[in-house]
């Protein structure tokens, strides 16, 4: 399928060995490393490389990006990309904008293997990882519709919470991250960078002592009965085990880990189940967010009613939580979360 390696599959640190091996000087590396954080794809852009160095390279190595298929535009300024990978699979993510910057989620994975109920990309199962150059391509492509639009606001915020479990591609993931995140690379600030997880707690434990960016951890239910009908992976790594992983993980000084909970009526949204989300989460600094619950009529859930919300928030709130309702957007585009699915759509 692939028989040429992709350049951006690299985090900077391979690049120059990869040089050097060849005995090249390490500062081509660099010198090409430069060029993989522009929308370049073809090895005669590299203009400032030996024309014979551009042509070895050329022959070994692809510097594709996945090709923009579709972009659609949500009433709310939310828009979502649909890209075309080398194989033919398509994958999305959602650039949204906020007040000063905009915010890009990413998909990591084609599909997703980890059943949850409530979600529309685990109808479409698992497909396959991707590599860190298409979860790369994702934020070029981005970058080049915002530089289109001479938008003033700058990307500033990545969130690995489209499609797929970023924690079930872990060596991806963490090649994605050290580019996104290096001073040479795309610069990144580790406090605008969140990786989002179902729950994989050996992963949540490598996580924090291989890098260090902000952890989303959905939650979605506070005892193993509900958890486990809502979320298969429950069964593997039951809340405590979760929580234990949750506990340890290595925070920067002032760092919450953040706990999403989807709000779905009738299953997990009452004064009760409030209490006692409260209970389990005491001692970790959290910040909950509530997600009320975006519908499909593929999914067997619904939204509770605004006061409901409300009220489970107010439960949180005046036991000393920090606790915020998550804005839906893009829900006119299907951009929403646990909305993106391609193949369902097509
Ligand atoms: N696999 C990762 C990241 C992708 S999902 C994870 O599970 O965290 C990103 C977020 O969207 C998760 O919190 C997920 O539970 C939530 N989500 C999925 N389907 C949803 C839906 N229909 N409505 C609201 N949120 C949903």
């Amino acid at each position: 399928m692939r028989n040429s390696k992709n350049l951006r599959d690299y985090t900077l640190e391979e690049l120059e060995a990869l040089f050097t091996n060849r005995g090249l000087p390490g500062y081509r590396g660099r010198q090409v490393f430069k060029w993989l954080l522009k929308p370049v794809s073809d090895f005669a852009e590299l203009t400032d490389l030996p024309k014979n160095l551009r042509q070895e390279l050329a022959q070994e190595f692809s510097l594709f990006i996945p090709a923009v298929k579709k972009v659609e535009t949500a009433q709310d300024g939310t828009q979502k990309l649909a890209l075309e990978l080398a194989d033919g699979e398509v994958i999305e993510c959602v650039l949204i904008p906020e007040e000063d910057h905009y915010t890009l989620c990413v998909s990591s994975q084609v599909g997703c293997a980890m059943g949850c109920a409530f979600c529309l990309t685990a109808r479409m199962g698992f497909r396959r990882n991707l590599w860190p150059h298409e979860i790369l391509g994702q934020v070029l492509r981005a970058k080049e519709l915002l530089d289109q639009k001479k938008s003033p606001k700058p990307l500033r915020n990545i969130v690995f919470m489209g499609m797929g479990e970023p924690l079930a591609n872990y060596e991806n993931l963490i090649k994605t991250l050290k580019t996104l995140l290096h001073p040479k690379g795309f610069n990144f600030s580790k406090r605008r960078v969140t990786v989002s997880t179902a729950g994989l707690v050996p992963q949540i434990k490598r996580l924090g002592h291989e890098v260090t960016v902000r952890l989303a951890v959905s939650l979605h239910a506070a005892c193993d009965e509900i958890r486990s009908r809502l979320m298969p992976i429950n069964q593997r790594y039951p809340l405590t085990e979760l929580l234990e992983a949750c506990r340890s993980f290595p925070l920067p000084r002032g760092w919450r880990i953040t706990f999403e909970y989807i709000l779905l009526k009738g299953v997990n949204d009452t004064a009760q189940d409030a209490r006692r989300l409260a209970d389990i989460l005491r001692g970790i600094p959290a910040k909950i967010n509530l997600i009320p619950f975006n519908e499909h009529p593929l999914l067997p859930f619904k939204c509770p009613e605004e006061r409901a919300i409300l009220a489970f928030q107010e439960t949180l709130l005046a036991r000393g939580f920090v606790a915020t309702v998550r804005k839906s957007r893009g829900r006119d585009i299907s951009a929403a979360c646990g909305q993106l699915a391609t193949r369902l759509a097509a």
